[in-house]
C-alpha cells in the first residue's frame, strides 16, 4: 500500500536555498545554488538574450506546435558546433547526432539511459571524487553500477591527478569514465591540457568511454573554444564518446531546460550507418519519456547561436560573467590574505568557473551560517557569483572568524 514508502531525504542544495529564503537577517548572503548573480546579487538576464527575446515575442510566425523528438534543428546543430567546433571531423564526417534534452540534467540522464541498454556488458560509471552530487543517482536510477575515481587533492585544494591516473587504469577496461568538460563542478578544478592529453591516452589504452559533462562553456573562462578544448582534442583522437550540455549557465537560461546530448562515433567507414542507428534508438528513449523537448529556451539559444551579431554579444555578456567571478576570486582571496587568516588562499584564484572549493570543514560552514547568515554547502563550496563588492568583505571575516576558532 501507499503508507509503505519510506520518507526520502530532501535534496540538500534546494533546501539550503529553502532557509535562505526563510531568512530575515539583512546582510544574510546566498552562496549555494550554482546561479550568476549581479553585483547586487540578482538574478541576470543576459542582455543578448532580452534582444532575441524582443525578436521572438515580436514575430508574427511564432506558435505554440511541437517540436520534432530530436528537438529544434537549428538549435541543435549550433550546439553540436558550439562544442566540437565548427570544423570538427566529427561533424564534417557525418557521425555525430544530436537530440535536444531538458537542460543538462536530462542530457545526463538520456546518455545514462542510452548506454544503460546498449553498453555491452553492464559497465560501471566512474565519477570523479567528488562530482555535481546528482550523478550519483541520475546513473544509479537506470540501473549502472557506479564507483569513483580520486580527483581533489585535500592538501594542495587542486588536482590529485596521479591519483585520478591511477583510479582511471584501475577500473575494468571498457568502463564508462565521467568526465567534466570545464570548470569541475564542485571543485573548480580542471586537468591542464598536458593532463587531458594523457588522459587520452590512458582510456584508449583502457578502452574506456568518456561521457563528457558539459555545464559551463564560455562560463568558465569567457572564451567559448578553450572551455571546449578537452572534448575537441578527444573527439580530434578518434574516440567514440558522448556528452551532455546545458545551457543554463552561459545563456543564463536556467529554468527554462535548454540542453542537448550529442552523441560521436568513432571514425570509420561504417560510421554513418552507426550514427543512424543510434539515432533511432535515441529517438524511441526521447519519445517515451518526453515526446518532445520544450520550445521557448532552444529558440532563443538557437536564435542567438545562428546570428553572427547576437553571437558577438553574447560572448560579451560571457565574459561580464566569468570577469566579474574572476574578480571576486580576487577580491577573496587578496581580503584573506589582508586579514592573515591561518592557511593558504591561492586555490580561490586557481581554482575556476562558478565554484571554488573553498576547504573550509563542515563544522566551520555551518558556524558560519549560524553566526554570519551565510548559506553554502556543507562540503565546503561556495558559488563565487553569490559575492559582490559589497559582501565580499564580510564574507571574508566571517571565514577569517571561524577558521581562527
Ligand atoms: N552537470 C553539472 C556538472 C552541473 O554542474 C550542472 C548544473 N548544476 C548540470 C550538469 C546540469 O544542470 P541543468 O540541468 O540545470 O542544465
Amino acid at each position: 500500500t501507499a503508507e509503505a514508502v519510506p520518507q526520502a531525504p530532501e535534496d540538500p542544495l534546494f533546501g539550503l536555498m529553502a532557509a535562505y529564503r526563510a531568512d530575515t537577517f539583512d546582510k544574510k548572503v546566498d552562496l549555494g545554488i550554482g546561479a550568476y548573480r549581479d553585483d547586487n546579487a540578482k538574478p541576470w538576464v543576459l542582455p543578448v538574450v532580452k534582444r532575441a527575446d524582443e525578436i521572438l515575442r515580436t514575430d508574427p510566425a511564432l506558435n505554440h506546435e511541437y517540436l520534432p523528438i530530436a528537438g529544434l534543428a537549428t538549435f541543435t546543430s549550433a550546439a553540436a558546433k558550439l562544442i566540437l567546433g565548427e570544423s570538427s571531423p566529427a561533424l564534417l564526417e557525418k557521425r555525430a547526432t544530436s537530440f535536444q534534452t531538458i537542460s543538462g540534467t536530462g542530457a545526463v540522464h538520456m546518455g545514462a539511459l542510452f548506454l544503460s541498454k546498449f553498453f555491452p556488458g553492464n559497465p560501471t560509471v566512474y565519477f570523479s571524487n567528488p562530482t555535481w552530487a546528482n550523478h550519483h543517482q541520475i546513473f544509479s536510477n537506470v540501473g549502472l553500477p557506479i564507483a569513483t575515481y580520486p580527483y581533489f587533492s585535500k592538501s594542495t585544494k587542486g588536482l590529485d591527478f596521479e591519483g585520478m591516473k591511477r583510479g582511471i587504469a584501475e577500473a575494468p577496461d571498457h568502463s564508462i569514465i565521467l568526465l567534466h568538460a570545464c570548470a569541475h563542478n564542485p571543485t573548480g578544478v580542471d586537468p591542464t591540457q598536458e593532463q587531458w592529453k594523457e588522459l587520452a591516452v590512458l582510456l584508449k589504452e583502457k578502452s574506456h568511454f568518456p561521457f563528457f559533462d558539459c555545464a559551463y562553456q564560455g562560463f568558465a573562462s569567457g572564451d567559448l573554444a578553450k572551455d571546449a578544448w578537452a572534448v575537441r582534442y578527444f573527439v580530434e583522437e578518434g574516440f567514440e564518446l558522448c556528452i551532455a550540455q546545458s545551457f543554463a549557465k552561459n545563456f543564463g537560461l536556467y529554468g527554462e531546460r535548454a540542453g542537448c546530448f550529442h552523441f560521436v562515433t568513432g571514425p570509420g567507414v561504417d560510421a554513418q550507418t552507426t550514427i543512424g542507428r543510434i539515432s533511432s534508438q535515441l529517438a524511441i528513449l526521447q519519445r517515451s519519456e518526453i515526446s518532445n523537448p520544450p520550445a521557448y529556451g532552444a529558440r532563443i539559444a538557437g536564435l542567438i547561436m545562428n546570428d553572427e551579431e547576437l553571437f558577438k554579444e553574447w560572448e560579451e555578456n560571457l565574459r561580464t560573467m566569468s570577469g566579474r567571478i574572476i574578480s571576486m576570486r580576487k577580491a577573496l582571496r587578496s581580503k584573506l590574505e589582508e586579514l592573515g587568516t591561518p592557511g593558504t588562499w591561492n586555490h580561490i584564484t586557481d581554482q575556476i568557473g562558478m565554484f571554488s572549493f573553498t576547504g573550509l570543514t563542515e563544522k566551520q560552514v555551518l558556524q558560519i551560517r549560524e553566526d554570519a547568515h551565510v548559506y553554502m554547502t556543507k562540503n565546503g563550496r561556495i558559488s563565487m557569483a553569490g559575492l559582490n563588492t559589497g559582501n565580499v568583505e564580510y564574507f571574508a571575516k566571517a571565514v577569517d572568524k571561524a577558521v581562527r576558532e
